[in-house]
């Protein structure tokens, strides 16, 4: 196919579907979703999209009672009087978790010559209908009820195996299809969840940026520029999201799914998660362990930005004359195995191996401050510039009706300090902490956020 960055840039998240091009960065990106609808309407479409997409006339919907409610039910009375032989899958109430019970129960109503699995939902269902056709070798397509996360087009289901979260690599759905009649009706927190998941972005492209210059990590301006500008979109039109408006509901989709475009282009969730994210796991598994039932993933997301946004200014604002990095001693380390086990409880073992050979050593550290402190004259100001897409992110999210601070999530204030110190072992990559780290600043960051808290 022939298409140019320049192209690339132009095209609406529903043009992007299903191409493959070579980039400036020097990869290939590939976009496996052959398609996205978005539309007043869509859902009586869908008929016509399976059979574009010559994905059989054999199709189980799989819902709970509200997104039946919501879509489901429409959808399977629609494709069953145009032909389509429909079997349903319907969870009675809504559910909450992707875990071992829910992909059985779906497992028990698969017929054996179902050639098609359709989501109808979000978040848990879309991950719940991902598993099982992965494992069942089935094409399957998402009919989206909210806007409240960027999953939709992701490859991976976290599910909840032995009470653990676990993310299993599978495969794009084959379209999504957003019905924007329905999706304007979902609950108002849905909107405000994604809105929280797209405000996380912002401190997801400046990870990064600065793991593109200390660590060297492979970085594509082009991502990077679909993001910013789906991101600049959004922030502009927060109070109409909030309004349920057509074009605003949509724009917030679009980003939504947009994500997951990125996602399948770069090959990982580097363009849509960072630092926050990490922050939210840790606390997430906080309230797992306790078992609380957590808030949307983009609530908990969306109240982490703005510390992280703190440490951003805390680091822009200091002068990279100062900047050192000092190896660990041995005695830090040990604390910081303590702090592992008292924080991570049964995970510390897996905690402890998967970072401990991340410390790294004077040398290592000396490039790796070399690096920031040379770059740093154009980095700042890129930095900056992807800051400045939203200058007041507590006051969009107040505005979209979502909580702006830890505290209104129920995170206490060692949670607070806890999360910011260890929230980077959640996973091995390079966000902000691991910089701030290094820098020796986390820990009295940590601090005052906690007093501040
Ligand atoms: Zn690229
Ligand atoms: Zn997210």
């Amino acid at each position: 196919m022939d298409i140019t960055v320049e192209t690339v840039l132009k095209r609406t998240p529903e043009q992007l579907a299903g191409i493959s091009f070579h980039c400036a960065c020097g990869q290939t990106h590939r976009v496996e979703m052959r398609k996205l609808m978005l539309a007043e309407g869509a859902l009586y479409k869908v008929h016509e999209l399976l059979r574009e997409l010559n994905l059989g006339g054999k199709a189980m919907i799989v819902a709970d009672s509200s997104s039946f409610a919501a879509a489901g039910k429409a959808l399977a009375d629609d494709l069953a009087g145009k032909g389509t032989d429909v079997r349903l899958s319907v969870f009675p109430e809504e559910q909450w978790y992707a875990d071992e019970k829910a992909l059985v129960r779906v497992l028990i109503d698969l017929e054996p010559d179902t050639e098609l699995i359709i989501a109808v939902g979000s978040g848990t269902i879309n991950d719940i209908a991902r598993f099982v056709s992965y494992k069942a070798k089935l094409p399957y397509i998402v009919v989206a009820t909210a806007p409240s996360m960027d999953g939709y087009a992701s490859t991976g289901s976290p599910i909840l195996v032995n009470g653990f979260k676990k993310t299993y690599s599978l495969a794009s759905p084959a379209a999504i299809v957003g019905d924007l009649s329905v999706i304007r009706q979902a609950p108002r927190d849905r909107q405000a969840a994604g809105v929280g998941d797209m405000l996380a972005k912002i401190t997801a492209l400046c990870d990064w940026l600065l793991a593109s210059v200390v660590e060297e990590e492979h970085y594509c301006e082009v991502i990077a520029a679909l993001m910013s500008k789906a991101l600049t979109g959004i922030v502009s039109h927060v109070q109409s999201i909030r309004d349920g408006e057509e074009q605003a509901t949509k724009l917030l989709m679009e980003g939504l799914v947009l994500s997951g475009i990125a996602m399948q282009m770069i090959g990982n969730s580097r363009p849509a998660s960072g630092a926050e994210h990490h922050i939210s796991h840790y606390w997430e598994m906080l309230h797992f362990a306790a078992g609380h039932r957590t808030e949307l993933h983009g609530i908990k997301v969306g109240a982490a930005v703005p510390i992280v946004l703190k440490l951003y200014d805390a680091l822009l604002g200091a002068d990279p004359d100062t900047f050192r990095m000092k190896e660990k001693t041995a005695a830090q380390i040990a604390d910081w195995e303590r702090d592992v086990r008292r924080c991570y409880g049964p995970l510390a073992d897996e905690m402890i191996a998967m970072n401990r050979g991340l410390f790294l050593n004077q040398t290592e550290l000396d490039i790796r401050r070399d690096r920031l402190v040379g770059h740093w004259p154009e980095l700042k100001p890129k930095l900056q510039a992807i800051l400045a897409i939203a200058p007041d992110v507590q006051a969009l999210l107040r505005q979209v009706g979502a909580p702006a601070e830890p505290k209104e999530i129920g995170v206490s204030r060692e949670q607070l300090a806890d999360a910011l110190r260890l929230a980077k072992e959640v996973r091995s990559r390079y966000t902000v902490l691991q910089l701030a780290d290094q820098l020796g600043l986390l820990e009295s960051f940590a601090e005052d956020m906690a007093a501040a808290h």
